[in-house]
């Protein structure tokens, strides 16, 4: 995980920039305001815009994770000045369903004894699955969370970051949250560690809200049992998953 400009300056989603390199379909930029995703995260989408026009950003390659490749999906040759944008809806819609999973998963860890998260996935419809190793749980208690999740979207709370050593965060209970996949440290050692305040604090490197209270309500869509350890909870933003 390195620090991303989308991290240090999350309200910045429009950047002029140049090219560093290109090759056909993809091009690699001197800065960008694109999360790259990974995670379970969707990368951002968005447009590039150069001398000879316009080409939307279909994903990112992130190669040794230091290098960001822009694919365009096309057989452009870009050059010289280009003017990188986010598109705004869509980062919202992917921060709202990322705060709104750390809010699940702060619940579910603190009401059934530190369940870790298996696994996650956001989705452009604005649904997110999350996977938690709970052997015995209830799903009647798991579905009863839909209140608890939006009575946190309604106190608002607000998310701050911090980056702590990575033998620290290794040792804080619970600060990996993910039982499969540690962030990786960033070039200075350091993991990034997202705290809802009041609520949870776990190391993560994605988009999130700058406070609860920005996400639209959340349903809990279904919640099935993958093989004899995993609950798979499926939540969804109000609107979507239809
Ligand atoms: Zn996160």
């Amino acid at each position: 995980m390195s620090r991303y400009f989308c991290h240090e300056y999350p309200e910045i989603l429009l950047v002029e920039t140049r090219v560093v390199d290109a090759r056909p379909g993809a091009v690699l930029l001197e800065q960008s305001p694109f999360h790259p995703g990974g995670g379970g995260q969707l990368a951002d989408r968005g447009v590039l815009r150069w001398s000879g026009g316009e080409a939307r950003v279909i994903g990112i390659e992130a190669v040794d994770g230091r290098h960001y490749w822009h694919l365009v999906g096309e057989q452009v040759e870009m050059s010289g000045a280009v003017q990188a944008a986010v598109d705004p809806a869509f980062r919202s819609m992917i921060a709202q369903l990322h705060t709104d999973t750390h809010v699940l998963n702060a619940l579910v860890f603190q009401r059934f004894e530190g369940a870790l998260v298996t696994g996650a996935q956001l989705n452009e419809d604005g649904t997110a699955r999350m996977d938690f190793d709970l052997p015995d749980a209830d799903n009647d208690r798991l579905r009863a969370l839909e209140p608890e999740i939006n009575e946190v979207i309604r106190q608002d709370l607000p998310l701050r970051y911090a980056y702590v050593a990575e033998a620290d965060a290794l040792s804080e209970r619970g600060l990996i949250r993910n039982r499969s996949v540690a962030p990786p440290p960033a070039s200075d050692g350091t993991v990034r560690v997202v705290e809802i305040v009041g609520l949870d604090r776990q190391a993560c490197g994605g988009t999130h809200l700058p406070s609860t209270g920005a996400s639209r309500p959340v349903r809990i869509l279904k919640i099935d049992n993958k093989g004899r350890h995993n609950r798979r909870i499926k939540i969804a933003l109000a609107g979507g998953g239809e």
